[in-house]
């Protein structure tokens, strides 16, 4: 029987309980935005209906996580939290020794630290803030080595995460393998639009990596999107399971780092993950520095209890499914509005291309801060700027002038409704109707380090 019906991406959980929103009007939101100098962080998450900011712990647990936290053993040692945890770190991803953090970069600083030596370079597949950070207190230098197709966002390649090999091996004959202690790779390249890399590369990397003596390091902070990606567009995976495929990625790296904010739907998190024993014995030894003991790593036992319970339910198929379904849901709504974004669309969000909405603002006068405020004054979402602002400057004073101006609608998991998909898909296209009339901001106010944060604007 031919089935011409199209199969919907419905999410595989009902709702339980309720949190209230604030519901505004376009006054309110006026005012709101002019207290808040025209800059998002700046606004109180009351004032917010849809907030998109980020997905990073603001995720929906479960009934089942929120029972395991009345589960937490809070003992100083040995949690049981920790040996379940442990456990499923090992069953789920593969890797051999834990070390839990209170996040993705307490992880990304034991690490660092214990690999990295001053003048050491590390080769990833695009740079992210903190990771590229913790690299460089460490006394390395990052080298950016993703394919130019990343760079682009109308260039339609699926696997726009994958490692240009050519570019790894010019700096290992550059540098020599000794100078380069890993190669940083990130599943769902966040700073790209979440765009996934592909088993085929992962492999190709790890053969020519085990030439050379040089270990992966996987920042698995959302690897189970990553995994989807290849389930639907790499051939030979289409049978498989996001659990099969999730293992295989991590089997081609050598530890990982995981902000369990993201994937693996906690509020807070993450961990160090290790094959190598000598490595894990350091970590073990530098964590009660910087985190906590080896059993807790700052985090109470509950959270490390809703974490592996999380864990276990971010790597199912019907789980996976619906929130990239959301996701590909709102972006193609958008498109179909003559929405201008980042294509192929990624797994945790929408990335409106500014300087195609408002190509009558220049640079300077911060388009994606602009329409971020606009579409806030529209119907109370909330996004993130990824321009200018973000850039910021150069030692010499003077600012980076990035080619990617965007707007990042992120998607928290199992938080929002398709209803809500379609009021912020409408208010995109209501400001993109009303585009002309927008005019530009002026910076008020930049403070010295990560400007976009707390810089404030006031309108041209
Ligand atoms: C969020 C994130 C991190 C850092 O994790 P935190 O939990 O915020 O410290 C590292 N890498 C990627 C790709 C991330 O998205």
């Amino acid at each position: 029987m031919k089935d011409n019906i199209k199969r919907s991406w419905a999410e595989p959980y009902k709702m339980k309980m309720v949190e209230l929103l604030k519901m505004t009007t376009p006054a309110q939101r006026k005012k709101a935005l002019r207290e808040a100098g025209y800059n998002t962080f700046l606004l109180r998450s009351e004032d917010v209906y849809i907030d998109l900011l980020t997905d990073s712990g603001t995720s929906a647990m479960s009934d089942r996580q929120w029972a395991g936290m009345m589960m937490g053993d809070e003992a100083y040692a040995g949690s049981r939290n920790f040996y379940h945890l442990e456990e499923v770190v090992k069953n789920v991803y593969g890797y051999k020794y834990l070390i839990p953090t209170h996040q993705g970069r307490g992880a990304e600083n034991i690490l660092s630290r214990i690999l990295i030596r001053k003048g050491d370079i590390i080769p990833g597949n695009m740079y992210f803030t903190t990771t590229r950070l913790h690299q460089e207190l460490a006394g390395g230098k990052f080298e950016d080595i993703i394919i130019d197709e990343a760079h682009d966002p109308e260039n339609e390649f699926p696997f726009k995460g994958n490692v240009d090999l050519d570019k790894l091996e010019k700096l290992i004959k550059k540098y020599g393998a000794k100078r380069i202690p890993y190669v940083s790779i990130a599943t769902s390249v966040n700073m790209a639009g979440g765009q996934p890399i592909s088993m085929k590369n992962l492999e190709e990397l790890r053969a020519l990596t085990k030439k050379h003596g040089i270990r992966i390091i996987h920042d698995m902070t959302r690897v189970a999107e990553n995994a989807y990606f290849i389930k639907e567009k790499e051939k030979g995976y289409s049978n498989k399971s996001i659990k099969e495929i999730v293992k295989e990625i991590c089997s081609y790296t050598d530890g990982a780092t995981m902000s369990a904010k993201k994937d693996a739907l906690v509020n807070i998190g993450g961990f160090l993950a290790i094959n190598d024993r000598d490595t894990f014995e350091e970590a073990r030894n530098l964590v009660v520095v910087y985190e906590g003991l080896h059993t807790y790593g700052g985090l109470a036992g509950r959270d490390m209890e809703a974490m592996a319970i999380g864990i276990g339910e971010s790597v199912c198929d019907d789980h996976i499914r619906a929130r990239v379904g959301q996701v590909i849901y709102l972006g193609e709504k958008m498109t179909g509005l003559g929405v201008p974004i980042v294509m192929p669309i990624g797994g945790h969000g929408i990335f409106v291309n500014a300087k195609k909405f408002l190509p009558h603002i220049p640079q300077d006068d911060f388009p994606a801060q602009t329409l971020a405020a606009e579409v806030y004054l529209e119907s109370g979402v909330r996004t993130m700027e990824r321009g200018i602002v973000s850039a910021g400057r150069k030692s010499n004073g003077e600012n980076y002038y990035p080619r990617l101006e965007l707007v990042r609608f992120t998607i928290p998991r199992r938080v929002y409704t398709q209803a809500h998909m379609d009021v912020i898909a409408e208010s995109a296209a209501r400001v993109y109707e009303r585009r002309n009339k927008i005019k530009g901001l002026k910076m008020a106010y930049e403070p010295k380090y990560l400007r976009f944060f707390q810089a404030r604007f006031t309108k041209l």
